[in-house]
């Protein structure tokens, strides 16, 4: 079960801290796995990126 809770914290992608963040996913460093945090503007850009992303993958034809 996935439980999304927002906290106040540093979001990972502006680097602005103390403000209210999500949990986006784990982050993988050098074979270490942190959990990563975005505000809400940041997971805004990061749904578009997504969605641009897969649109993109869609648009690929099938081998
Ligand atoms: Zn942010």
């Amino acid at each position: 079960m996935t439980v999304t809770r927002w906290a106040v914290g540093l979001c990972w992608l502006c680097r602005k801290p103390n403000q209210p963040v999500i949990f986006i996913g784990p982050v993988t460093v050098n074979g270490v796995t942190a959990p990563g945090f975005a505000c809400a503007g940041c997971c805004e850009w990061s749904r578009r990126y997504v969605s641009a992303y897969t649109h993109q993958l869609d648009a690929c034809p099938a081998s």
